[in-house]
């Protein structure tokens, strides 16, 4: 059953046990319609306001200011790796136009000619590069823009050590961001959900100082959505896949702030830069536009999303993440403590400072004492604890639907271990 077992994937997770039983209701039979909602349009009055209830619990979750959309994408959180760029060099490069529109008034051509120059030799894509996905990020930046800019990825650090492990963040003063002048955006990911990497807090050395431009910050929340609360106004754009903290798989939420869905050029003065425009199903203006329902929403999924939010509005009342970021730091700080408490059988692999809440990362001593601890995790239903397959270990992944519950059956089969292996 259920409640006999301890799951700590790393995502899909787990999911409050109450949604997944109202879930399966809904998706046989939703509130006595004789519908299932995975067979309503995504056009009806009941989706629309499944979609609405959805975006109104999330602007309330995380005290979404009105001058910022909320947007339903497909295609995961690595589709807009690949929407990111697409949007925010559109946006770049229409802020060139201005202003090369007040240099050369009506005179098109040194306009085009004076911004294709500056997609050429100008525009700067800003990285922090603190784990596999932002690595990731950053080399689909690159794979877009290769042919047509080849220079404009700026990994502004990258934090993998001499034996090209992540494990650290590095302080800001050895960041090497492009000017804010040149730069589109600063893009990082708050949680690195494959090495256990997490910022303690918004990146502060992106902001831009006094006399500079704005930086666009975007940021990835894939892994750490909605369990602490967050500073919407510093970004220009945060989006994280909803099958961890959120829901289940299939929508990626988008909040990205308005004027940067109106600042688009149109696409044939992209093409005339020599730039590509947004393939239709990435492009935030469009998708905002149709009230993210340009092509078909799988309406159930953003149903559970809206569940799981509610809930979390019922149980943290007007505490709302702030009450779910001291339950999950309380979760963490359970796990962690016993790893260091252990220091001769567990070795944690992130640096004190960038420890992830979400995903607790650690070795155990060697690598056959390491497989039977993973083993014997198995045998007493703990589990989906192995490390990501490209980095091994052990990752015990700490979401919101993790009950303290489990984490104290984690750490005491950790202590016993500990004690039959000193
Ligand atoms: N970013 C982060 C931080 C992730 O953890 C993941 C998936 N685990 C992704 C992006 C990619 O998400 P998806 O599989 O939904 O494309």
């Amino acid at each position: 059953t259920r409640a006999e077992v301890s799951y700590f994937g790393a995502g899909p997770a787990p999911l409050p046990t109450h949604v997944l039983e109202a879930g399966a209701k809904a998706f046989v039979n939703f509130e006595d319609s004789g519908l299932s909602l995975a067979e309503i349009s995504h056009r009806s009055p009941t989706a629309t306001k499944i979609l609405a209830d959805t975006k109104q619990a999330l602007i309330s979750l995380l005290d979404i200011p009105d001058n910022y959309e909320v947007l339903f994408m497909h295609g995961g959180g690595s589709a807009e790796f690949s929407a990111v760029v697409f949007n925010m060099v559109a946006v770049w490069i229409e802020k060139r136009r201005r202003m090369a529109e007040k240099e050369f008034g009506d005179d098109q051509g040194a306009i085009l000619r004076k911004v294709k120059q500056d997609v050429q030799h100008d525009m700067q894509l800003d990285y922090l590069v603190t784990g596999s996905w932002s690595l990731k990020a950053s080399q689909e930046a690159a794979n877009l823009l290769e042919p047509l800019t080849p220079n404009a990825i700026n990994v502004a650090t990258d934090a993998r050590d001499s034996n090209g492990k992540f494990g650290s963040i590095p302080s800001d003063e050895k960041w090497s961001l492009s000017s804010s002048k040149r730069s589109a955006f600063v893009y990082y990911c708050d949680n690195e959900t494959v090495d256990g990497v997490e910022f303690p807090g918004f990146p502060s050395g992106v902001e831009a100082q006094p006399g500079e431009e704005e930086r666009l910050v975007i940021a990835d929340m894939s892994s750490n959505f909605l369990s602490r609360p967050v500073d919407v106004q510093k970004h220009a754009v945060i989006f994280g896949g909803a099958q961890k903290n959120i829901g289940i798989t299939d929508i990626t939420l988008l909040i990205v702030r308005k004027d940067l869905l109106t600042t688009v050029p149109t696409p044939s003065f992209l093409h005339q830069v020599g730039m590509f425009s947004p393939p239709v199903v990435l492009n935030w203006s469009v998708v905002a536009k149709n009230n993210s329902l340009y092509n078909t929403m799988p309406i159930f999924s953003i149903w559970i999303a809206g569940e799981v939010m509610r809930s979390l509005l019922a149980t943290y009342g007007i505490t709302k993440l702030k009450g779910q970021e001291g339950f999950s730091d309380a979760k963490a700080r359970t796990i962690y403590q016993m790893i260091d408490w252990y220091p001769q059988v567990f070795q944690p692999v992130v640096e004190l400072n960038a420890r992830s809440r979400m995903n607790i990362c650690f070795r155990v001593k060697d690598p056959e004492t390491e497989k039977e601890f993973l083993d014997g995790a198995k045998k007493l239903n703990l589990l989906g604890l192995n490390g990501h397959r490209s980095v091994g270990g052990v990752r015990a992944s700490n979401y919101n639907a993790v009950p303290m519950q489990n984490v104290r059956k984690l750490t005491t089969y950790m202590e016993e271990f500990a004690d039959r292996n000193p």
